[in-house]
């Protein structure tokens, strides 16, 4: 029972004591330096001379002052097209739809080969949906056009083209017409037994 309570935050029990003075020292937004009276360095409580211009510091009491403020994050916060305030870590425009960041690097192995993947490709034996028709025309159990594979800066949409035999990401079959994001690698099976493995790699 002791257990079960202990996170509920009810005050008064020791739980909830121990959390409040954890985020008490958590929010301290002071350090303590000793403030070089010749120089005006911020040095370390430990410190008995100035690092900076080597006066003695030993005297000095102690100071309470703003700790240095984390580095500003890498990505703009503004995006670039439409100008509007953006989330972090985001790879498209939440407002505009622009991509923020390359694309990333997608490698499709067939059963023939790698291929590096740029654009959308229609995977099927229809030669006039598929560059990979001739491939696949002895892959009887694949349809005339099975499965759209499209980069995108979020990495692989992968759209079941209403196939009769399915497309399995990591072995779990997609809804046809419901296209589904692989952010990072995974394997592809389309129909009973045509592999391939997707490759994705962020830049
Ligand atoms: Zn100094
Ligand atoms: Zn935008």
């Amino acid at each position: 029972m002791g257990h079960r309570h202990s996170g509920a935050g009810r005050s008064g029990t020791p739980g909830a004591t121990i959390r409040r003075t954890r985020r008490a020292t958590g929010h301290r937004v002071v350090a303590r330096v000793r403030i070089c009276p010749t120089c005006g360095r911020e040095n370390a409580v430990a410190a008995i001379r100035c690092t900076q211009c080597g006066v003695s510091i030993a005297r000095i009491s102690p100071t309470e002052v703003a700790p240095p403020q984390p580095e500003a994050p890498a990505v703009d916060p503004t995006c670039p097209h439409c100008e509007a305030t953006l989330p972090p870590d985001r790879a498209t425009c939440p407002y505009c739809g622009e991509a923020l960041r390359p694309p990333p690097r997608i490698v499709i192995t067939w059963p023939w080969g790698e291929q590096p993947l740029e654009r959308e490709l229609i995977v099927g034996r229809d030669p006039a949906a598929s560059p990979l028709a001739d491939r696949l025309a002895d892959y009887d159990n694949l349809s005339r056009r099975h499965v759209r594979l499209r980069p995108a800066p979020e990495g692989l949409w992968i759209e079941d083209l209403g196939s009769t035999n399915g497309v399995f990401v990591d072995e779990r079959r997609l809804t046809p017409h419901q296209p589904v994001l692989l952010a990072e690698s995974g394997a592809l099976r389309l129909a009973k037994d045509f592999r391939a493995l997707v490759r994705i790699a962020v830049l």
